[in-house]
């Protein structure tokens, strides 16, 4: 069935995530007309920690703490299950884990507050530009047509590749995760790294209120992470029955190059837009960062105080791709001896300041990498 458009709009939005969130309540704030169109019909449990520097409520004019729901004030990490390190973190870095779907939904009810359309049930299957605007149908027919486009549609997202913007060709890490009731041994305020078990990645517990998010994560390599044999033995060590949960299986698209995110009056921000880090699984805040930086350029643009987006492209490859570049050499060199990165790297007195310090945007991986790199290298041999 085909439908026929409706008005020009001046912003559609592929996908009500933290990336597509954030973009939607600048833009509606701005006073764009912006229609959000997302194909989940309700609310469901999404495959993330929900781990969060608390820096990035200053993107933000209203607060995003309704979806707190810990302050982070201690790490434990393990190898193996053994071998403990218990950081305390720095209090001026402060640590958050959000429930996930309650951030989405917060971004999406600030958007709507601010203006802006939210459609649910709506799986987007073609965009394409005709003459001076785009073209965006559903599967069931629907179509609308709009001044500009933001894909923001996750780690699925075949537009990149057919519009030619983002990465051309994908990495992915492979990942599970499971969401737990109660919180077994893991206290209020505590995060578990394990290092050790997982080949080539890591697995963690992040606290809830009343519920905790473990996930296992493989980075580099042919992932055969083999995470039910991760989860049959982490489970125990936290209290927990060793199959007990519902897993989900993903796939988590990670940066792996410097590329354009923009196009003719389209923006791909999020994991659409390949941003997460590959070394520690960090998605949430480059989303939250892309989704607002490709609001204010957008806002530009369509005011005609910007003549293309390539600004959006720019600022996103200096505030987040150059400390990503030296995230993943880091992340390949860890995750190809990763009992030596343990010993050399996370035993350090320094490593959670500086783990904290990366995490909430004080510091990038280029400010640690030469050290790090020719520490793990120069110790190999
Ligand atoms: C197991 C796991 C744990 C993680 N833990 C953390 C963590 O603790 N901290 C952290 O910072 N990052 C974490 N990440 C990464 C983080 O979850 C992602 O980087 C983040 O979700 C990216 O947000 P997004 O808005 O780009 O994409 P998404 O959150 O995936 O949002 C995309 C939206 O688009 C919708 N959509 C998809 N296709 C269509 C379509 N065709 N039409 C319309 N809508 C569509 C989807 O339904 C979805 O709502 C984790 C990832 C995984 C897999």
């Amino acid at each position: 069935m085909n439908q026929s458009t409706d008005r020009l709009r001046d912003v559609l939005i592929i996908g009500s995530g933290a990336a597509g969130g954030a973009a939607a309540a600048h833009l509606s704030a701005a006073g764009h007309d912006v229609l959000v169109l997302e194909r989940d019909p309700e609310e469901r449990i999404k495959p993330c920690g929900g781990g969060m520097a608390a820096s990035v409520q200053q993107w933000f004019p209203f607060s995003l703490e309704p979806a707190v729901e810990q302050v982070i004030r201690r790490v434990d990490f393990s190898w193996c299950l053994e071998d403990p390190v218990v950081a305390e973190l720095p209090g001026e870095a402060p640590f958050w884990i959000v429930r996930r779907e309650r951030l989405d939904r917060l971004l999406a009810e600030q958007a709507i507050q601010a203006g802006a359309e939210h459609m649910v049930d709506v799986e987007v299957s073609d965009v394409s530009r005709h003459s001076d605007n785009w073209e965006v149908t559903a599967k069931d027919g629907r179509r609308w047509r709009s001044r500009a486009v933001v894909i923001a549609d996750g780690s699925s997202s075949p537009w990149p590749q057919q519009l030619g913007i983002g990465a051309r060709k994908v990495q992915t890490a492979s990942t599970m995760s499971v969401r737990l009731e109660g919180q077994g041994t893991l206290e209020d305020g505590t995060t578990r790294f394990e290092f050790g078990l997982v080949k080539q990645g890591f697995a963690w517990a992040f606290p809830l209120a009343g519920g905790v998010n473990i996930g296992v994560g493989s980075f580099i390599g042919n992932q055969d992470a083999d995470p039910e044999s991760v989860l049959a033995k982490l489970l125990p060590d936290l209290g927990f029955e060793p199959d007990a949960g519902m897993r989900q299986r993903g796939q988590l698209r990670v940066w792996n190059g410097h590329h354009r995110l923009d196009g003719d009056g389209i923006v791909v921000v999020g994991d659409a837009a390949s941003l997460c880090d590959p070394f520690l699984a960090e998605g949430l805040r480059p989303a939250l960062m892309s989704g607002c930086e490709a609001a204010q350029h957008l806002d530009g643009w369509l005011k005609g105080e910007q003549r293309d987006l390539r600004a959006y492209s720019r600022a996103m490859r200096m505030r987040w791709g150059d400390s990503m570049a030296w995230g993943r050499r880091i992340a390949q060199a860890f995750y190809r001896f990763p009992g030596v990165g343990y010993q050399l790297g996370i035993k350090r007195p320094t490593a959670p300041r500086r783990i904290a310090q990366i995490l909430s945007g004080e510091m990038g991986y280029g400010d640690i990498a030469q050290r790090v790199i020719k520490r793990l290298l120069l110790q190999r041999g």
